[in-house]
Formats: structure tokens, sequence, C-alpha cells
């Protein structure tokens, strides 16, 4: 197996299970150190747990992304205990859906924070860090309905085209101090997320993907560890799909 993130630390945000969860794995895989962070302890202690199985190294840190003192934490943390923080995927996320005329404060308010600002609590986090030492790789997860909305989403969708706006931006600020940033649209992926989907709409979701299947978190953990590696170091401010040639 090529360990080509061998010497490498990474933190991955909401990794107790699902496409975060699949992240670390490949990543440890391909031989990074990892910090899990989840807002769910047991998730992520049984995370940890199938990455140390597996032969990989890694500590758990708590982190609520949507408080600037817990992503402050998770970066401390990993540096104090893993020794430094190169790579960072912002991917914890939450769905309030509702149409719009029915969203309250409380269904926007709570996604934004999670989904857009804890993602900004993350990268500022480690902004300085990363700039001083003149390296990083950090990723952002997007979504499908940054690019065209999605009915029940107004929330989940602005946020995540917050993220896109976000990854570019700081792409370009942070380009010469050889910081790459970058965003994925993950497509249909099986997750708790997308489990809760009636059999019908499960259907019709995957009618639309050109392989013919729902995607897979390794799916998406394939993507970030090509992102993360030094073949990867030219590609900043990038939004890329890993959907199966979902039909967006
Ligand atoms: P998931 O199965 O619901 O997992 C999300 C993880 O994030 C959970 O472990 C959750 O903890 C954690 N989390 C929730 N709020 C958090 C917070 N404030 N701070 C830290 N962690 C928190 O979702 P997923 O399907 O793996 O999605 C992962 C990311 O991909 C999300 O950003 C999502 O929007 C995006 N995405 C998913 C799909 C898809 O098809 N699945 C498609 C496009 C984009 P709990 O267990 O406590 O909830």
């Amino acid at each position: 197996m090529d360990q080509y993130l061998q010497g490498k630390v990474a933190a991955v945000t909401g990794s107790g299970r699902g496409i975060g969860l699949g992240i670390a794995k490949k990543l440890a895989e391909k031989g990074a150190s990892i910090v899990i962070s989840d807002v769910n302890e047991e998730n992520a202690r049984n995370g940890l747990a199938q990455i140390e199985e597996a032969g990989g190294k890694g500590i758990y840190v708590p982190a609520d992304v949507s408080k600037y003192e817990d992503a402050q934490n998770l970066v401390d943390a990993a540096i104090k205990e893993l020794g430094s923080l190169d790579i960072l995927v912002n991917n914890a996320g939450i769905n309030r859906d509702k149409m719009f005329h029915k969203m309250s404060l409380e269904d926007w308010n709570s996604v934004i924070a999670v989904n857009l600002t804890g993602v900004f609590h993350c990268m500022r986090a480690a902004a300085g860090y990363m700039r001083e030492r003149e390296y990083g790789r950090i990723i952002n997860i997007s979504s499908a309905s940054y690019l065209n909305g999605n009915i029940g989403q107004a929330n989940y969708a602005a946020a995540k085209a917050g993220v896109v706006a976000l990854t570019k931006t700081f792409a370009k600020e942070n380009g010469k101090k050889n910081i790459t940033c970058n965003a994925i649209v993950p497509g249909f992926i099986d997750t708790e997320m997308t489990r809760g989907v009636p059999p019908k709409a499960w259907e019709i979701m995957v009618g639309k993907i050109s392989m013919g299947r729902a995607g897979t978190p390794e799916d998406i953990g394939n993507m970030i560890a090509f992102l993360a590696s030094d073949e990867a170091s030219y590609i900043t401010q990038g939004v890329f799909e890993v959907g199966g040639g979902m039909v967006l």
C-alpha cells in the first residue's frame, strides 16, 4: 500500500460517521495521523478504534465546529499531540430541511452556524499556523445544492454556496503561502444523512447517476486523499464533483 501521506497530520471534522469517517479512514490508510473530531463522542471513539485496528494512528478531539473555541482547541491539539496540522477537512454538516415559508430562524441559524460558520472557525483557527509554516491543504465539503438550490434546503444551499465562496477567497489569499484550498461537491452518498430518504426518492436519485449507484464515503475519501497529496500541490481554488456522473 502506497503510504504517500506518511508524516502528515490531518484533522477531519464530523468524522464520527458517514463521509467524515470514510475520509479519515482513507487518509489514515495513506499514512496520515488523524484527528477524529465530532460532537458525538461514542461514534468518534468507535471510528478511531476502527482506524487503529487497521494499523492507523490518531487521537479523538471533541469539537462542535459552531463554537470558535472548539475549533481552536482542535487545531491546538493536533499540533501539540501529533506534532503539526498539515491537512484540514471541513466535513461536519447538518440538515434542517423545510420549505422556505415554514423555515424558522432557528432552522436557518443552526445550519449556517455548523455548515458555514463552522468552516470559517476551523480555517480561521488553522490559518495563522499554516501561513507561518508555508504549508497546508484545506478541503471543504460543499453540496450540489450550492449551484442550483434545492427545494426545502434554503438554509443548507445558502451555507454550501458560502463554503464555495469561502474556499475560493481563501485560496486566492493563501496560494503564495503554499496553502491549497479546494471544495468537494459529493453527489448522492450512502450515509445516515441520506438513508432517511424514502425508497421511491432514493430510486429517483440513483436514476440520475451515470454510474447507477449511490456513492460511498470511501469514494469521497479517495478524492480527498489525492487533493491532500504532493501530486496535488498545484491544484487550488477548485470545486470538484465526486458524484458518479450525477446530473446536478
Ligand atoms: P452525517 O452522516 O449526518 O454525518 C455528519 C457528522 O457530523 C455526524 O457525525 C454529526 O454528528 C457531525 N456533526 C453534526 N454537527 C456537528 C457539529 N456542530 N460539529 C462537529 N460535528 C458535527 O452526514 P454525511 O452524509 O456524512 O455528510 C457529511 C458532509 O457531506 C456534510 O457536510 C454534508 O452536508 C455533505 N454532503 C453529504 C451528501 C450525501 O449525499 N450524504 C451530499 C452532499 C454533501 P451527530 O452524529 O451527532 O449528528
